[in-house]
């Protein structure tokens, strides 16, 4: 094995403690990364992802099948295999539980830019309004298809799912979202849940605010939730 997929290794167990320790998820959800140039990703054994180690993932290929590691990978695998597999560009790809993200899409609520991070979500966030699990190549497919070109999907009553040119962004970008989620939900209550109130960022200002999402500003989000997830016990984030 090489230094990089040494780094790489780290960085998928770092993204998915920082789902669990950072209150996106708890026994459930899970984070990939692709390994560069190949069909293949690196996924965590169907465990916590707060319990995942970066010398316990499985390689798996966009068919589904396992290449290397031993043990069961997490059912939803899918997500990831049909993801990378209709997006070329995509090296990352988390999927969670967050609450605010699924009251929002229960309270029959779009995503709205209200807020400087969630600018990087100005195009929309698509709903995949199937219930359930994403336990099939073809329901992986379906999902693949709702986020299309963009980078996240809500999922009904479910959770979210993002995907980015790298882990670490599409990791933040979960944060992001989440965070974009809970903030929309204490706006619709504080104006008595009409959405009209809402003052929503025109789509002609986010552009400016796309630096959320990278160089900088993504580097130093990342150094902050990984430092919280390492100085964090299990299950000692916030929690439903
Ligand atoms: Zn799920």
């Amino acid at each position: 094995m090489n230094d990089s997929t040494d780094a790489l290794r780290r960085d998928v167990a770092t993204a998915n403690r920082i789902l669990e320790r950072l209150g996106l998820s708890h026994a459930f959800g899970h984070a990939s990364a692709r390994i560069p140039g190949t069909n293949t990703f690196l996924l965590p054994t169907r465990r916590s992802p707060g319990l995942a180690e970066a010398d316990a993932l499985l390689t798996i290929d966009t068919e589904g099948r396992i290449v290397e590691g031993d043990g069961e990978p997490n059912s939803e695998f899918w997500i990831h295999a049909r993801l990378y597999a209709a997006r070329t560009d995509v090296g990352g790809v988390v999927h969670a539980h967050p609450p605010a993200c699924v009251c929002l899409t229960q309270a029959g609520e779009p995503h709205r830019v209200l807020h400087n991070q969630g600018a990087i979500f100005a195009e929309g966030v698509p709903e995949y309004g199937r219930i359930g699990l994403i336990r099939s190549r073809e329901l992986g497919d379906l999902l693949a298809k709702v986020v299309g070109q963009g980078p996240a999907a809500m999922m009904r009553g479910h959770g979210i799912t993002t995907a980015y040119g790298d882990l670490r962004t599409a990791t933040v970008a979960a944060l992001y979202l989440e965070e974009s989620a809970a903030l929309q939900l204490r706006m619709l209550a504080a104006v008595g849940g009409d959405a009209s109130r809402l003052r929503v960022f025109p789509p002609e200002e986010c552009g400016a605010l796309r630096d959320q999402i990278t160089g900088s500003v993504a580097k130093r989000a990342w150094e902050y939730f990984a430092a919280v997830a390492e100085a964090t016990p299990l299950g000692g984030g916030q929690h439903l």
